[in-house]
């Protein structure tokens, strides 16, 4: 009799124990089926928040019910979010996946400023997704590549325009070569073929070298050693550097304005900025006309440096454009002319490179005023042109300021 209690009291305990812990067991799971469901709009499990907050990338949370718990205001501003709503179906599905399967997942996605739809102007995202934490929380990182996409379209278009001046005269001279050899018994023939085989190659030359410059200073990096340079110098220079191409065309060259003027530059850049624009100058402007370089103190720290040219001038459509990497107005006249497209880019950079700026005044038919403006090195005013020994080389006259 004891034997059957005492089995009968094991048994009602082990049916009690087994109720309690099949209730527990369930107790349990609508505990967790409550924690899932029920993350409250806001609530970030601890730390998330200030972890989220140092992320270089775009930062959004998504509950369990696909709401945006958090997003960062660049998330926002990108148009990646707009309320508690993931804006991008892409991003979306991607989070669903995620909290299903517990996958990391990454794409690349474009959104348009209006937010989700894909559009040529739009920006670039490297996104990421990812669980976060066992409560069905979903996070987003979007790394912002617009800016690499774009260098990658500019450095491409560079290679190709590049490759494609450089065919050209490498072209041309193979051709000529060919020819050379079918005249070798022509010397005229010989002589005329060498003459347009030098040209080519001084095309060629003049390429590379205005690469080379420009490589040098359209980079991040400062330029090493800026030193004291005076302007006169520079304009003179500059100045001596084109007076073959004036004389051919009868075109005068001047320099005028304030003398002793002085920046810290790099000369030989410099030189190579100011000469670029008298060069142009000369090349669009018909013969028998003036190039005047002048000087100018703006104000107690900026100077100017003017190039006035009575020239073809350039359309208003166009003068955004000038200064563009092989841009050219007429491709033909400036191929004519042997210009490699590359110049005024140059002088860009290299304005840019020494803490000022150039603008264009112009007007079609008339001509145009090219401007460097510069800031100038603190130095005494010297007394005025003619006083003082002039630094204009043979054949330029040094006047006012027009
Ligand atoms: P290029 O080697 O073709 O001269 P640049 O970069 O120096 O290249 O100039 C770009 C274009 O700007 C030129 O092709 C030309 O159409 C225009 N341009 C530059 N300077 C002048 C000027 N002084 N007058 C008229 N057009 C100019």
């Amino acid at each position: 009799m004891e034997v059957e209690i005492i089995a009968s009291l094991t048994g009602l305990a082990g049916l009690a124990i087994g109720l309690a812990t099949g209730l527990a067991v369930r107790v349990s799971e609508r505990a967790q089926r409550t924690a899932v469901t029920a993350n409250p709009v806001g609530s970030l499990p601890p730390g998330v928040a200030s972890v989220l907050s140092v992320l270089r990338s775009s930062a959004v949370v998504v509950d369990s019910e696909d709401r945006v718990l958090r997003a960062s205001s660049a998330a926002r501003a990108y148009g990646l979010v707009s309320g508690d709503h993931l804006l991008v179906d892409e991003v979306l599905a991607m989070t669903r996946l995620v909290r299903r399967d517990g996958e990391i997942r990454e794409t690349e996605i474009q959104v348009g400023p209006a937010g989700g739809r894909r559009r040529a102007d739009g920006r670039w995202f490297a996104v990421r997704v990812a669980p976060l934490g066992s409560h069905g929380l979903v996070l987003v990182l979007a790394e912002d590549l617009t800016e690499m996409h774009r260098t990658e379209a500019i450095r491409r278009d560079f290679v190709a325009n590049v490759s494609h001046e450089l065919k050209t005269p490498v072209g041309a001279l193979s051709l000529l070569a060919e020819t050379v050899e079918g005249a070798a018994d022509d010397p005229e023939a010989v002589r005329r073929f060498a003459g347009r085989m030098q040209y080519e190659s001084v095309r060629l030359t003049n390429l590379v070298q205005d690469l080379m410059t420009l490589s040098r200073v359209q980079g991040d990096e400062p330029l090493p050693e800026l030193t004291p340079i005076d302007l006169d110098e520079v304009m003179a220079e500059a100045l001596e550097r084109c007076q073959i191409k004036a004389v051919a065309k009868d075109i005068e060259l001047a320099a005028g304005g304030e003398e002793g003027l002085q920046v810290r530059a790099d000369q030989e850049l410099l030189v190579t900025a100011l000469r670029n624009l008298v060069d142009n100058a000369v090349a669009y402007s018909p013969e028998h006309t003036r190039v005047v370089v002048s000087t100018r103190r703006c104000d107690e720290w900026h100077v100017e440096i003017n190039v006035t040219d009575q020239g073809i001038g350039i359309p208003d459509a166009e003068i955004e454009r000038i200064f563009e990497r092989f841009y050219r107005v007429d491709p033909a006249r400036s191929r004519q002319t042997g210009g490699t497209g590359l110049g005024l880019a140059i002088v860009k950079h290299v304005t840019s490179k020494h803490g000022g700026e150039i603008t264009v005044w112009s007007k079609e038919g008339h001509g145009s005023t090219f401007t460097i403006r510069l800031p100038l090195l603190d130095t005494p005013r010297r007394p005025a042109a003619g006083t003082t020994a002039d630094p204009a080389p043979p054949n330029t006259a040094r006047e006012a300021t027009p």
